[in-house]
């Protein structure tokens, strides 16, 4: 494909590379630095109140967006806590205020939640993202365009150069490395051979 024949401007089933700075409460708390993020447009890899302001942006477009909670990741849900006997948890888990504990749901999808509190007997979690109830501040610029690969169009995201697919961009990943991750514990460990996250594969 010669670069005439890419696509300049977003619409849907295109795969967008985005920069993008993330703030929130006056604080840069994200960015893709020099790695644009890949996704495919109007398929909801990125939070919705984000993708919907891309339509119609050009190559080399900056916006800044400001995206309410209800568009970013939800408002903050008081009864999204929960309760777990410190028993349940494995001996060397750090049990410490903030530490990031993995769940399962009834369908075993895994569930990111934080240590709210700790008592005698019991964890308390919460289980809003940290990010729900923010006003999200974006600041992005569309790098590149391109047409899907008739694979990424069936399945609705995109795919590395590796032939690799993306993770879901969210923001678990910018703080691995100050909690349990670290030595490879996880809280479900005993199962970690289902730990992947393949669906459609
Ligand atoms: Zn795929």
């Amino acid at each position: 494909m010669t670069n005439q024949d890419a696509p300049l401007v977003v619409k849907k089933d295109l795969v967008v590379s985005l920069d993008y700075k993330l703030q929130v409460d006056g604080e840069m708390i994200d960015s893709s630095e020099q790695d644009p993020i890949q996704f495919l447009q109007g398929h909801g890899e990125i939070i919705p109140g984000l993708e919907k302001e891309l339509y119609g942006m050009k190559v080399g477009d900056h916006k800044d967006v400001v995206v309410p909670a209800s568009q970013g990741y939800g408002e903050f849900d008081p009864e999204a806590f929960a309760e777990i006997p410190r028993t349940e948890f494995p001996k060397d888990f750090p049990l410490e205020p903030d530490v990031e504990v993995q769940l399962r749901d009834e369908d075993g999808e895994v569930v990111d939640a934080y240590i709210e509190k700790l008592d005698d007997k019991m964890v308390y979690l919460n289980l809003n993202h940290p990010l729900a109830g923010k006003e999200l501040h974006f600041s992005v610029t569309v790098v590149e365009l391109r047409d899907p690969t008739p694979e990424e169009l069936e399945h609705g995201h995109v795919h590395s150069d590796e032939g690799e697919e993306f993770e879901d961009e969210d923001f678990d990943d910018d703080d691995d490395d100050d909690d349990y991750d670290d030595d490879d514990e996880g809280y479900d460990d005993e199962d970690d051979d289902d730990e992947d996250e393949d669906e459609d594969d």
